[in-house]
Formats: structure tokens, sequence, C-alpha cells
């Protein structure tokens, strides 16, 4: 497929179609090597703000400089995606829970520090999970999200980490609560 159908033309990240292929790739070899992938989803805080005070065009800038920012701080293995507006999921190969913690937490103290002209300092919040073996790809996102919405709801620029629990030993799911509808 062309670089155009793949990518976003604002940020040059894969797009939402193409995520959501190489999310699915990714989960597939994460099941045939038993290897733990990391899966985290961003959302720039109180965004609509920056358009109001500063214009679209503003918004866009904003959006262009905190994608250098994230691709500054991941592997080339990693993979950045741009899901909508201002919220991107990021895939981390062969990561565990503390290694894609970690990582979510440098990425939030890098951008709540970057100095982005008139605009100032921005925020963002984080939901991060664990590949589990039988996911499919609305499991995992929909776990990734649980855990934005629960860094929203604990006041924004914050990591929160969705554990993985094994449905068999403990018969429930996911330590998150569900969101019931979304902040966003
Ligand atoms: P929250 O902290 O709850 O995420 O607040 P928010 O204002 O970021 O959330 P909301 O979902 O209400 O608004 C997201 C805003 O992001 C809406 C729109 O103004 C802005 N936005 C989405 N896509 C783009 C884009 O491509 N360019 C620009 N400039 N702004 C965008
Ligand atoms: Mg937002
Ligand atoms: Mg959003």
């Amino acid at each position: 497929m062309s670089y155009q159908a793949t990518h976003d033309p604002l940020t040059g990240l894969v797009n939402r179609r193409e995520f959501e292929r190489r999310l699915d790739e990714a989960m597939d070899s994460a099941h045939a090597e038993e290897a733990v992938h990391m899966l985290f989803y961003m959302d720039l805080d109180r965004f609509k703000a920056v358009n109001d005070r500063f214009g679209h065009q503003a918004g866009d800038k904003v959006l262009i400089e905190i994608t250098k920012v994230i691709r500054s701080m991941v592997r080339v293995t990693d993979l950045v995606g741009r899901w909508g507006g201002e919220e991107f999921l990021i895939i981390l190969p062969e990561t565990d829970m503390d290694g894609g913690f970690s990582l979510a937490e440098k990425v939030r103290t890098r951008l709540e520090s970057a100095y982005l002209g008139k605009i100032g300092h921005r925020t963002a919040s984080f939901g991060v999970t664990a590949y589990k073996d039988g996911d499919g790809i609305e499991a995992i996102i929909a776990r990734a999200d649980a855990g934005l919405y629960a860094a929203k709801r604990g006041g924004r620029n914050r990591v929160e980490k969705v554990a993985v629990v094994a449905e068999a030993a403990s018969g429930l799911s996911d330590s998150a609560e569900s969101a019931p509808g979304s902040l966003r």
C-alpha cells in the first residue's frame, strides 16, 4: 500500500487503519513467540483549549512538535500511530509492564517540561497495558483506553497501568474499572 494510504499527512505517523493492521501482526507474533508486548494510549490534556485560545493551526503545530518528542524517545522497533485527533497509540514490542510504564512516565515528564513557544507547556495522560494471550485488537485497545480514562479521571498528566489478570485464575478481567463513557 502507498505511503499516503498508510500515513497521517500532518504528523507523518502511521494512520489508524495501518496501526490496526500492525497491531494485529504484533499480537500474532506475541502469540507465536510468547513475547510480551505493551500498548499505550496517549491523549493530550485539554487540547481543545489550545485551539480555542491560539487557533487550529497553532494546535496542528503542537501536534507536530509532540510527535517529534515522542518519536525521539522510542526505539526504532516501537510503532507510534495517530489514532485520532490528539490521540496516539504506541506498540512497544518485547517490553514488559515495568518497561512500558517507565517509558510512558518518561514521555509524560518530557512533554510536561517541553516548551512549545507561545503555547507554553502541555501535558498528556496515558493508559498502559500488556498483551495477553487470546487478545484481539479491540480488547487490548479497550484495556489501554480504560487506563487512559482512569488517568483523566484521576486528574490528568498521569500514567495508569491496566494489569492483565489471568481469567482462569481469578475469574475477573482487568484491574481498572471499565469506562462507562468517555471523557474524550
Ligand atoms: P481531555 O483532557 O479530556 O482530553 O480534553 P480535550 O480538550 O483534549 O478533549 P476533547 O476530546 O474534548 O477535545 C479534543 C480536541 O482536540 C478537539 C479538537 O479541538 C482538538 N483536535 C483534534 N484533532 C485535531 C487536529 O487535527 N488539529 C487540531 N489543531 N486540533 C485537533
Ligand atoms: Mg484530549
Ligand atoms: Mg481525545
